[in-house]
C-alpha cells in the first residue's frame, strides 16, 4: 500500500514513499539473475524493506538529502537520542555504491536488533549512504553495462570526504586521483554533511561500517601507522566478529595494514573514532563474487558481491550483533 504524499505525519515515511515511487521498477533479480550476479534487491526493493522494518517497530528518520535530491534515510531502534546517558551505535552502509553486499547487511542487522532489549542504548543504521551512487550502479546493472562506481553524483569518492586528516593521500591516490577524489574540502558532500549532523547531539560509542570486499574487520587507524590508546578493546572486538563472520574467519587489522601501509585521510573510520571517541569498526564484507568463475572477473558488480547475499548477510549480521547491541567484551 502507498501512503499518500501530502497528509503523512511521518516525514522520514513520506520521503521513503516519494523516492519509492520515482523508482519503482522491475525486481533485479530479473535483470541480473540469469548473470549469475544473486539475488540482490534494487533502490526501490530496498526502501520497501527498510519501510517493512519501520512497520517492524524502527523509526524512520530522514536526516537529509543527496545530491540529487534522494532522502538521506536512518533506522533508529531503541531509545531515542535525546534521552540521559542514552548511547548510540551507529551502522553506515552502501557509502561506496557498488559494494551492496553491505546494504544488505545493514538491514539484516537491523531486523535481528528489532527482537532485542537494547535497554538504555539507540542504534541508529543509514543503510543507503550513498543514494545516488546505487542508483547509477542499478542503471547499469540494468542495462547491461559492467561499470566500477565508487562516488556520489559530484564525483567524490565519500570515504575520503570526512573531516579527518582531510586530504592525506597516498601514492596510490597520487597515481589515480579520479578513484580516490577527496571533494573540495573536508565534509564538502552533503552525504557526508548529513551524517556528521545527525550524529551531532549523540554519544557515539561504536560504530560500524559496511564496505566489501576482503573478508576482514578493520580498525583505526587508516590515515597513519601509529597506535591508538584504545587499540586493545578495538582488536578484541575486531577478532571476535572476524572469528564468526564466515566459516573461514576473517582477519582483523589495524586498516593502515588491510591497504598495505598506504595510509589515506578522511576516513570514516578514523572519524568515528578521533571525532567521537568511539569503537570504530569497519567490515570488508565477503571475500567477493568472483570465486572459481574467471568470466565474473570482468564485472565489478561480482567483484564486490558474492552471490549468496542472504547468507552471507546473515553470519555477518549475527557476528556483529553483540558489537552493535553495546553487549560488554
Ligand atoms: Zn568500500
Amino acid at each position: 500500500m502507498t501512503l499518500p504524499l501530502t497528509s503523512s505525519p511521518d516525514p522520514g515515511l513520506a520521503a521513503l514513499e516519494h523516492a519509492r515511487q520515482r523508482h519503482r521498477a522491475q525486481p533485479l533479480v530479473r535483470a541480473i539473475g540469469s548473470r549469475g550476479l544473486g539475488p540482490y534487491r534494487g533502490y526501490a526493493e530496498l526502501l520497501a524493506a527498510m519501510a517493512r522494518l519501520r512497520r517492524d517497530g524502527a523509526r524512520l528518520i530522514k536526516i537529509g538529502d543527496s545530491v540529487h535530491g534522494e532522502p538521506l534515510l536512518a533506522l533508529e531502534l531503541g531509545q531515542t537520542a535525546g534521552r540521559p546517558c542514552a548511547r548510540t551505535s551507529v551502522v553506515i552502509a552502501g557509502l561506496h555504491p557498488i559494494e551492496w553486499i553491505g546494504v544488505e547487511t545493514a538491514l539484516t542487522l537491523t531486523e535481528r536488533l528489532l527482537g532485542r532489549d537494547l535497554e538504555n542504548r539507540s542504534v541508529l543504521v543509514m543503510p543507503i549512504a550513498n543514494p545516488d551512487g546505487l542508483l547509477r550502479v542499478e542503471r547499469n546493472l540494468r542495462a547491461g553495462r559492467r561499470r566500477f562506481v565508487r562516488h556520489n553524483a559530484h564525483g567524490v569518492d565519500l570515504n575520503r570526504n570526512f573531516d579527518v586528516h582531510w586530504g592525506h593521500k597516498n601514492l596510490l591516490a597520487r597515481l589515480v586521483p579520479w578513484v580516490f577524489r577527496p571533494g573540495h574540502h573536508a565534509a564538502s558532500e552533503p552525504e557526508v554533511t548529513a551524517i556528521a549532523e545527525a550524529l551531532g547531539g549523540r554519544r557515539v560509542d561504536r560504530s560500524l561500517s559496511l564496505h566489501s570486499f576482503g573478508g576482514a574487520v578493520l580498525y583505526p587507524r587508516g590515515d597513519s601507522m601509529s597506535r591508538i590508546p584504545d587499540g586493545d578493546e578495538h582488536r578484541e572486538w575486531a577478532q571476535r566478529i572476524a572469528a564468526h563472520a564466515d566459516r573461514r574467519p576473517y582477519r582483523a587489522l589495524p586498516s593502515w595494514r588491510f591497504g598495505f601501509g598506504a595510509t589515506m585521510g578522511g576516513l570514516e573510520l578514523d572519524w568515528f573514532h578521533s571525532r567521537h571517541g568511539a569503537v570504530s569498526l569497519l567490515a570488508e564484507c565477503s571475500r567477493g563474487g568472483i570465486g572459481l568463475r574467471p568470466a565474473r572477473l570482468l564485472d565489478p558488480f561480482a567483484w564486490f558481491n558474492p552471490p549468496q547475499p542472504g547468507a552471507v548477510a546473515r553470519r555477518i549480521a549475527q557476528a556483529a550483533e553483540g558489537f552493535v547491541a553495546g553487549e560488554l567484551s
